[in-house]
């Protein structure tokens, strides 16, 4: 518990900071923008195509740096999650071709759900977010190709049969696993850090797997990694039931009942 108010301390406070500054750059590289696109308009045929070539390279980092810009501030506005019933099979076979799309000819796909899953209550967009973000992890983990699995299962945790971690309840896990790099136990430590990245300068913000983490807290669940150096990595979701239909349409009506009544 004192490791997850750390946690949404540290998020509270990057998120305030990179607000403001995203803010301010996201102006400033507008101004950037449009300046350089006045001046490549004006250019004529005649000019010096190496000046052309400049003003293409320039306006090319400038939209890298806006596009992380706009990352970091959907990272500090962390959106309201709209929590709704949703049912992830139906969300995983809508991402399938999404996912394949984002990640690399050497990589085979597999995605599975059980027809029996559970609804989960949860924002189905940053849901397809963070499952979008495992991916394209696992991807970057496996240059020289490997399996990328997205499975989901049900699960009834009892004090005594599953983690620690987890509290006793129903959840739904979904697991995106990769036969990747793998991960040190020191890595795997930091990794929930705001900014914590391996990647290089403008491939990696470090922030997909904070995202992550706020959104599967905040949707009372939990993430857990598993990560073998060498081996691979599977990332696990826990997200807790939606309670049943039924139970919940016995609980509108009974609320109904007390307002007319
Ligand atoms: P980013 O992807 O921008 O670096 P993340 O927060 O998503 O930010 O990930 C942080 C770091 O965690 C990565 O740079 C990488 O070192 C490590 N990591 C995340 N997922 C995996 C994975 N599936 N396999 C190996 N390393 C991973």
């Amino acid at each position: 518990a004192e490791e997850t108010l750390r946690q949404a301390q540290k998020m509270e406070a990057v998120g305030h900071l990179t607000g403001g500054i995203a803010h301010d750059f996201n102006n400033l590289l507008t101004i950037i923008i449009g300046n350089i696109d006045t001046v490549t308009r004006r250019l004529d045929s005649s000019s010096d195509p190496r000046a052309k070539r400049s003003l293409d390279n320039a306006l090319k980092g400038a939209e890298r740096a806006a596009a992380l810009t706009q990352r970091l501030l959907a990272f500090s506005r962390r959106q309201a999650l709209d929590p709704k019933r949703t049912d992830i099979a139906r969300l995983l076979a809508g991402m399938s071709d999404l996912l394949t799309r984002s990640i690399t000819e050497t990589i085979a796909i597999r995605i599975h759900a059980p027809g029996d899953l559970w609804n989960v209550e949860v924002d189905p967009h940053q849901l397809e977010n963070a499952i979008l973000n495992l991916a394209v992890n696992a991807r970057d983990a496996m240059a020289d190709g490997g399996n990328l699995t997205v499975e989901a299962h049900n699960l009834v945790a009892e004090a005594g049969n599953t983690a620690a971690f987890v509290e006793a309840g129903h959840y739904v896990v979904v697991s995106v696993t990769d036969t990747g790099t793998g991960m040190t136990p020191e890595t795997v430590a930091k990794v929930f850090d705001p900014f914590f990245t391996t990647k290089e300068v403008g491939k990696g913000t470090g922030l997909g797997l904070s995202m992550v983490y706020g959104f599967a807290k905040q949707s009372g669940g939990y993430v857990h990694i598993d990560s073998v150096p060498g081996a691979g990595t599977t990332v696990d979701l826990y997200l807790p039931r939606a309670a049943d239909g039924e139970a919940e349409a016995a609980a509108e009506e009974s609320v109904q009942a007390i307002e007319l009544g």
